[in-house]
């Protein structure tokens, strides 16, 4: 499994429709400050499901659309589509490239896609659990995360470690069961 495409339409600092392609190895990403560099992390966060809009250094999750500046409108809705290849099929889901996209409008209407099929939410939190991918995730490690797991409660680590080991699932499924 690895990260083909990230792209972005109307995301924090991103106006314009843009594609950027990984290939396998290592991507780094370098620029000037304040020119979008954690911004596309928190695209990718963004589109894995996370909820809190302080993970991604806002207030509001509307603030994740492009607000405009001087010259340019702002963004009607911020849209976020990440594609995976799954060749090895390391994601529960049958096809060998797995799309993930979400879209917000600034009325709050939410959506979000797998492989242009509209799903929920819980399907996209699903989808990544116990593969490290996914908004709570250990593939995206953010500034001050690592002191977080050092001096976090003993469950936060153990979560950190259930996920790690892959059984994150079935504690998911557990607390649903107990729901019903
Ligand atoms: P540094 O090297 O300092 O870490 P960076 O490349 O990581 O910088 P980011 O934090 O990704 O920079 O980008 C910050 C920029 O994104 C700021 O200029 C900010 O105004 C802009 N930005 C954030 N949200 C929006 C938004 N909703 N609309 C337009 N611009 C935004
Ligand atoms: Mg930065």
């Amino acid at each position: 499994m690895y990260l083909k495409s990230l792209e972005l339409q109307g995301f924090k600092s991103f106006p314009d429709k843009i594609e950027l392609k990984f290939n396998k190895g290592i991507t780094a990403v370098v620029g000037p400050n304040g020119s979008g560099k954690s911004n596309i992390g928190d695209a990718m966060r963004w589109v894995m499901g996370e909820q809190s809009s302080k993970a991604l250094r806002g207030e509001k999750m509307a603030g994740v659309i492009f607000h405009g500046t001087q010259t340019r409108p702002k963004a009607p809705f911020a849209q976020v589509t990440i594609t995976i290849d799954n060749e090895d099929g390391a994601l529960e889901y049958d096809s060998d490239t797995v799309s993930v996209s979400r879209k917000l409008y600034r009325n709050g209407d939410s959506f979000y896609m797998i492989n242009g099929k509209e799903v929920n939410l819980k399907d996209i939190v699903e989808l990544f659990m116990d593969t490290g991918l996914g908004r709570d995730g250990y593939s995206i490690i953010g500034q001050g995360r690592i002191a977080d797991i050092v001096n976090g409660k003993s469950n936060d680590r153990r979560e950190i470690f259930e996920e790690a080991a892959g059984i994150s699932k079935f504690r998911s499924k557990k607390k649903e069961a107990e729901k019903k």
